[in-house]
């Protein structure tokens, strides 16, 4: 379809002015035509989010049969309604959902009607249609149910226009009312983006788009402006944050690009996410830096362990039976290395571990290092040009960062550095500075 499917996070929908910012987006363009809402979310920085009000209500009602949360929700919505002027239709639409919270006094149904009230607003102020996600995206049992709601969402919304849609839940067959985990009204967007294979999806947030880095690490990093699915998701896979996690696959499976933008700053061109890059766009060697601290490294060496068929996964069978996950394995001729995020070892759980390993397969040598930073380097652009290994190791030696491992990966667009911890600001440092700052970049 030539639409723009716009999902609105719970900032733009916190209060009547952020809404008539919302308004002035969606007005501003004729495609932007399907709009996913999520609750209303915080004001400032001590206010409480409408879902979070809605699990504390949903909580009194269950144990107490008591609706006093009930109020403080009414309260913000009935003020954002009056100064947009739908305050009737509000008042009967609040008094009817309390009703039936009472009557289906479910913690998914009760906490639900953040975004079913958020988009029911939505659509009285721009008068487009409210079509209820419980009959668009379909559950089995707990998870999505991808093919069926693409189905069903792509027929029901055939030949509408100009509707608006609440984020974060939907139902079962039976029609049993099922929620997505927190922040799930991007991944709404998503399967509705790809149910009507929209042109792009739109996803409006309080941010500007993903940075570079961590602007905690280096002062106001740039803006990536573009880049692909595959960056996305090994840039989040190590820290980077801004969408839900599920959101990629159902946009990415059929090619549609996701734009962030800023709801407060729409002048930021924000970043767009494409499953291939127009030729046009250019980019830097390096996309983006992201990281993890705190790794234990293990290293274990064994004679001929290299001509030793299955004592690999001998040797992961170990954390596996331990339910750790093993998050890198850097290995080397009749050595085999294992990075395990800390928060997974505690010492007891570490010294079972090694244990088990020593008994298992018997090896010469067996090392831990505490302390252990990752760094994702990633770009598309990374590989092609030998100079970028080259400008990367230099870098980080020049600032006298001891590199402990390197995962060069196969996934074509990043590297993986380990390095002791107390270095991990530098080294994000050096190679920032190295990539964005020197003027002989391209
Ligand atoms: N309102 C829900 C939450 O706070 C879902 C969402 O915003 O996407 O997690």
């Amino acid at each position: 379809m030539n639409v723009k499917v716009c999902k609105f996070g719970g900032t733009s929908m916190a209060t009547a002015q952020s809404i008539r910012k919302v308004i002035r987006i969606i007005h501003k363009d004729p495609l932007r035509r399907i709009i996913v809402v999520s609750a209303p979310g915080k004001r400032f920085k001590e206010d409480i989010k409408v879902t979070d009000l809605l699990y504390t209500l949903a909580d009194e009602l269950i144990r107490e049969n008591n609706a006093s949360t009930f109020e403080l929700v009414r309260e913000r919505f009935l003020a954002i309604a009056k100064e947009l002027r739908v305050l009737t239709p509000m008042k009967l639409i609040l008094q009817e959902t309390l009703e039936q919270m009472q009557k289906i006094k479910t913690q998914e149904f009760i906490v639900s009607r953040g975004e079913y009230l958020s988009a029911q607003l939505l659509s009285k102020v721009l008068k487009f249609e409210f079509v209820d996600a419980g009959t668009l995206i379909r559950f089995k049992v707990n998870s999505v149910n991808y093919k069926q709601t693409d189905t069903v969402a792509r027929r029901a919304l055939k030949f509408k226009t100009d509707v608006v849609i609440p984020g974060f839940y939907g139902t079962t067959a039976a029609g049993e009312l099922k929620l997505l985990s927190r922040g799930g009204s991007d991944v709404t967007g998503a399967l509705i983006a790809s149910a009507v294979n929209a042109k792009v999806y739109e996803n409006w947030t309080d941010v500007d788009g993903f940075l570079v880095c961590d602007p905690k690490i280096v002062t106001a990093p740039a803006l990536i402006e573009v880049m692909t699915y595959k960056e996305l998701r090994v840039l989040s896979f190590m820290g980077a944050s801004i969408l839900h996690s599920d959101t990629f696959f159902p946009v990415a499976r059929k090619g549609i690009p996701i734009h962030i933008q800023n709801t407060f700053n729409t002048r930021s061109p924000g970043t767009i996410i494409y499953q291939t890059i127009p030729s046009s766009k250019r980019g830097m060697a390096v996309t983006g830096i992201s990281g993890i601290k705190d790794y234990d490294l293990i290293v274990i060496e064994k004679e001929l362990l290299s001509e030793t068929v299955g004592i690999d996964r001998k040797i992961l069978s170990f954390p596996e039976k331990m339910g750790v996950k093993v998050a890198h394995l850097p290995s080397g001729t009749d050595t085999f290395s294992m990075l395990i995020e800390s928060k997974y070892l505690p010492e007891d759980k570490l010294n079972q571990l090694i244990a088990q390993i020593r008994k298992g397969i018997k090896p010469n040598l067996i090392e831990v290092s505490k302390n252990i930073a990752l760094i994702s380097v990633v770009g598309r652009h990374l590989m092609t040009d030998n100079l970028n290994m080259l400008r990367l190791f230099s870098a980080l030696i020049k600032d006298n960062i001891t590199i402990k491992t390197i995962d060069y990966g196969s996934s074509g667009v990043n590297i993986v550095i380990g390095v002791n911890g107390e270095d991990y600001n530098y080294a994000i440092q050096a190679i920032y500075t190295e990539f964005y700052l020197k003027e002989d970049d391209e």
